[in-house]
């Protein structure tokens, strides 16, 4: 046990690791975590007594640094029993962590550690970073403990006790302005959260909970909260292999998972090309999905092939976890054209309010979802205006003085009071279930030497899903020599989820009566093929866009993907 002063059993209220690392003091010799294993070999399980001990060390570790409480720890990892540690580890120990991709590229790395100034950065001992700021500490993290590169420098302590309103962790997603927007969550909300999810019973302790988004989208940090908190397993699904139909099915069957959670497109080709074998999991039991709306046509195909597994809607947003879980009918009506989202799970209340800030009591008229919730986020770092537009006055009781979150998304009420999402009120879309500001792609093209101006839409792709496709127009005498060079000049800075997978030239962007990109015309020339793409890549140009959250997957070492599709273009 860390021996912090500041955050032992006096403290009050629940902590992150207090609500997590629960099964270790009742459960310890059941599985934490169970990691698959290179192809005929057995997955690595952590029991709950190991995860515990990896805790301790690594905490204490980490209080020998003296980084002291409200210390930041940039966690660039994918998700193992070890980071899992590690993060509960940094909780335990009062510090902020900041989980980031290993394939983050390194400007956008850069500027997160710029607007955070974080204490340390740390990687798992393969880990590839180098050039971390010479003002950032730098350590590695493995099975025997931390080795430290580069220790903090020393200096006087501040803190002394840690609150559960201090932030626990900080998610990095797409903002507007051309930079990450960093959502800061505290303990006290993200154990909100967890209680409320866990109040669903949507995993029991005999659980082998398949989390296949990275540690970098709070959607990984959902599924490790339902596994622990629930005293189940969590099976991490590696990267390269969640795209791989036959690999993933494979990981599945060998961890013996019960429930997959992930965004929709993580099924799309296993449905197209693997149906036998996925038909042969009859392990799995349950199915969550999150980040964007099931197609149906996929979804009903899925529950054909897995007729026992349960499949649940998760609705919501970082700046909240997630908010809603809505058990998907068996099967899907003919006539159902819409999945429902539900209701705000217990302790917290949707509501719908129109243009001129009333709240919507009617059925079937839309309004943009606000959430009262007390697991808020607290703000988005640094930016006080973007957090004033996102937590604003209690449209019911202004006068509390209680924010609620305005959260850019639509829907409606049916008559028995469920919620039905129904799009967003600005420019955020949800390429393959990856939060993409349109704003932030559109800047980084038109910081291309020679580009005049440029947009991006996400289009719809002949076998399902959304592609994000870019128009950019070159100031006169500007010449591209491959439209390609676009490609890579986003690539240097954007996620690979955020790389438009497909760019048009064009003399200028059509406008609006009100002078506006008229996107819809945009759109239009694309499918009405009055527009050819300018940039096939050569077949051997590395992948630029994940069809599934997260970065794009190298191909596994014996993968054999099926035919004509698994690599991103
Ligand atoms: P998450 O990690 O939960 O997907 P993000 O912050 O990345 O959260 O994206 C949140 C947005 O994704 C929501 O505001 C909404 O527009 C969309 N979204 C999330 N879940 C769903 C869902 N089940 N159905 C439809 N849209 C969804």
């Amino acid at each position: 046990m860390s021996q912090q002063p500041h955050n032992g059993p006096d403290a009050v209220g629940e902590f992150l690791h207090d609500l997590l690392l629960d099964p270790a003091r009742h459960t310890p010799g059941d599985p934490a975590v169970i990691e698959p294993a290179q192809p005929g070999h057995a997955p690595a399980v952590t029991t709950y007594a190991e995860l515990g001990a990896l805790v301790d060390s690594y905490a204490a570790a980490l209080d020998a640094l003296a980084i002291g409480v409200g210390g930041r720890v940039v966690l660039e990892a994918d998700t193992t029993a070890l980071s899992i540690a590690m993060l509960l580890a940094c909780s335990r120990a009062g510090l902020t962590f900041i989980p980031v991709s290993p394939g983050t590229p390194h400007p956008r790395l850069l500027s997160i550690i710029e607007a955070v100034l974080p204490d340390l950065h740390l990687q798992s001992e393969d880990g590839e970073r180098a050039d971390v700021p010479a003002s950032v500490a730098t350590a590695r993290f493995g099975p025997n403990g931390l080795l430290v590169a580069r220790s903090p420098a020393p200096r006087r302590p501040r803190r002394r006790a840690a609150c559960v309103t201090d932030p626990a962790y900080m998610i990095f997603t797409s903002g507007t302005t051309g930079h990450p927007k960093g959502v800061v969550m505290s303990h006290r909300a993200v154990v909100a959260f967890y209680r409320g999810m866990l109040a669903y019973g949507i995993a029991t302790p005999e659980d082998r909970i398949a989390s296949t988004s990275p540690l970098q989208f709070d959607f990984s940090l959902l599924n490790i909260g339902l596994a622990l908190g629930s005293g189940a397993a969590v099976v991490p699904v590696p990267q390269q292999l969640v795209r791989w139909p036959r690999h993933l099915i494979r990981v599945l069957r060998e961890t013996g998972a019960t429930q997959v959670n992930g965004v929709p497109s993580i099924w799309r080709q296993a449905l197209r090309h693997e149906p036998d074998r996925l038909a042969g999991l009859d392990r799995l039991r349950g199915i969550l999905f999150c980040g964007e709306e099931f197609p149906l046509p996929e979804l009903r195909r899925l529950q054909h092939l897995l007729p026992h597994a349960r499949v649940i809607n998760c609705y919501g947003a970082t700046e909240s976890m997630a908010c809603s879980f809505e058990e998907v009918p068996r099967p899907l009506p003919e006539t159902m054209e819409k999945l429902s989202i539900g209701i705000a799970h217990p302790g917290a209340e949707m509501l719908l309010v129109d243009d001129n800030g009333a709240v919507i009591e009617e059925p079937g008229v839309p309004g943009e979802i606000h959430l009262r919730s007390p697991a808020l986020f607290s703000g988005y770092w640094d930016d006080p205006e973007a957090t004033r537009s996102a937590l604003v006055p209690d449209p019911l009781s202004p006068q509390s003085g209680q924010p609620v979150l305005r959260t850019g998304d639509l829907a409606f009420q049916g008559q028995d009071g469920r919620f039905y999402f129904c799009g967003r009120t600005d420019a955020q879309v949800q390429i393959n279930g990856n939060r993409v500001e349109l704003g932030e792609v559109e800047r980084r093209l038109a910081e291309f030497p020679g580009a005049a101006a440029a947009a991006a839409l996400p289009l719809a792709q002949p076998g399902g899903g959304l592609q994000l496709t870019a128009f950019v127009v070159l100031a006169r005498h500007h010449e591209l020599r491959d439209v390609g060079d676009l490609r890579e000049f986003c690539a240097e800075t954007l996620p690979a989820y955020m790389v438009p997978q497909e760019i048009h030239l064009l003399d200028g962007l059509p406008t609006t009566s009100n002078g506006k990109v008229d996107r819809a015309a945009l759109a239009e020339r694309v499918t009405d093929g009055h527009l050819t793409r300018a940039d096939p890549p050569p077949p051997t140009s590395r992948p630029a866009a994940a069809p599934t959250q997260g970065r794009a997957a190298q191909e596994p070492p014996t993968a054999t993907p099926a035919t004509g599709h698994g690599r991103a273009r």
